[in-house]
């Protein structure tokens, strides 16, 4: 049986109590015999500044370095709002991003048939969703130099913010959006600007000619980002794999997050370069939601993204096709069977708890 090392960093609010619910499923599947799992586990975010005054401590980003795959729960609250910028809870986060180098950032949005109702469009728009944005994450306009606000000394200011996107950035997320379209419905979208903006028109071409090159099998199809913007909401299920820039990314995957009906629900994955001699890339799961201070500590969060985040894990890092999707399927059967949080409950029944749904889960594993 292969082990993994998997390093855990819950951090802050309801990232500890998510948290807690996939080290008990991650212990099943190794009583199981399916994989094991080698745990370490740190501190990132407003808890890591507590114990050491920065947002994540080098001892612990060599940890994620040497990790097969890192979990992370979520950063932040209302006691770190007055702590220096510089080491503030989402510091640490951007640390990892930026030392693991992970370029690509994977954000699945499933509508499950028992949640279409609390989708914000129509259950037949919605329900039986599945599609995947691949954003990319260490590029573009958010890191383009020179980024500055300038006095022009006549009672002006000027601020630039530039968007830069080398021919390698575009290949490689492009590849990893193909990559998965071949072991999904063997689509892919590309979505920029190329009308308007010359870093859209090197993102258009260069998809073309990889397509081209390397993917000749894959359908590829090309929608400006505010066309496609409009497409999301209005006939999402024509998408498979979605692939844009950081600045579209961001705004496209919260978009199709809210088809899906809550935050509570939506894993991530943020992937890097995949090493030549290893065949593994550094990658870190974590859900979309953050540490909501709001219900922290009442035992009342819904931990099925955190749950699904370590079902990506299993996915895209160890290549445990089977073990991810019983995990998939768990999930939808605890949920066919009418089991909800407080978040995707609505107003009929009653919710269970952040424990209670994790172990519905895991009983559900066994059947799965
Ligand atoms: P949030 O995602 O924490 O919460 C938004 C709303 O959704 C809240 O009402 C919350 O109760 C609810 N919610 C979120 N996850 C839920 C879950 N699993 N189950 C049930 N309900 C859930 O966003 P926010 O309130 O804007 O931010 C709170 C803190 O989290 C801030 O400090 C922010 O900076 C941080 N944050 C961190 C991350 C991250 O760690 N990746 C992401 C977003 C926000």
């Amino acid at each position: 049986m292969a082990t993994y090392k998997l390093l855990i960093l819950p951090g802050d609010g309801i990232g500890v109590e998510v948290m807690a619910e996939v080290e008990k499923i991650a212990q099943w599947f190794t009583k199981e015999g399916i994989a094991a799992f080698e745990f370490e586990k740190g501190l990132v975010g407003g808890c890591a500044y507590d114990a050491h005054g920065k947002a994540i401590s080098d001892s612990d980003v060599a940890l994620a370095q040497a990790a097969d795959a890192v979990l992370l729960g979520a950063v932040g609250g209302p006691k770190w709002d007055g702590v220096p910028y510089d080491v503030r809870p989402e510091a640490g986060l951007l640390r990892l991003r930026k030392d693991m180098q992970l370029f690509a950032n994977l954000r699945p949005a499933i509508c499950y048939p028992a949640l279409a109702d609390a989708s914000s469009l129509k259950r037949e728009l919605v329900d039986g969703l599945d599609i995947m944005i691949v954003r990319e994450l260490t590029g573009g306009v958010y890191f383009g130099e020179p980024k500055q606000i300038i006095d022009l000394g006549n009672g002006q200011r000027r601020a630039i913010d530039t968007q830069v996107y080398d021919t390698y950035e575009i290949e490689r997320i492009a590849r990893v959006a193909f990559e998965l379209a071949r072991k999904r419905r063997n689509k892919v979208t590309s979505s920029e600007k190329h009308n308007v903006m010359k870093s859209g028109l090197l993102w258009y071409e260069t998809v073309i000619a990889l397509h081209a090159r390397d993917y000749k099998d894959v359908e590829c199809e090309h929608q400006l980002a505010d066309s496609l913007g409009m497409q999301l909401v209005r006939r999402p299920k024509q998408f498979d794999v979605i692939v844009t820039d950081n600045l579209f990314g961001d705004i496209l995957s919260d978009i199709a997050s809210m088809l899906t009906g809550s935050l509570g629900m939506l894993p991530s994955a943020s992937l890097g370069e995949v090493d030549q001699k290893t065949g593994q890339r550094k990658a870190l799961y974590e859900p979309v939601h953050g540490s909501a201070p709001d219900i922290a500590g009442k035992g009342i969060a819904n931990p099925i993204a955190m749950i699904a985040s370590f079902g990506m894990a299993l996915r895209y890092s160890f290549g445990l096709i089977e073990a991810a999707d019983k995990i998939e399927k768990a999930i939808s059967s605890v949920l066919d069977k009418g089991l909800r949080t407080a978040d995707i409950k609505g107003e009929k029944g009653d919710a269970v708890s952040t424990s209670q749904m994790g172990d519905a889960i895991l009983a559900a594993l066994q059947t799965a």
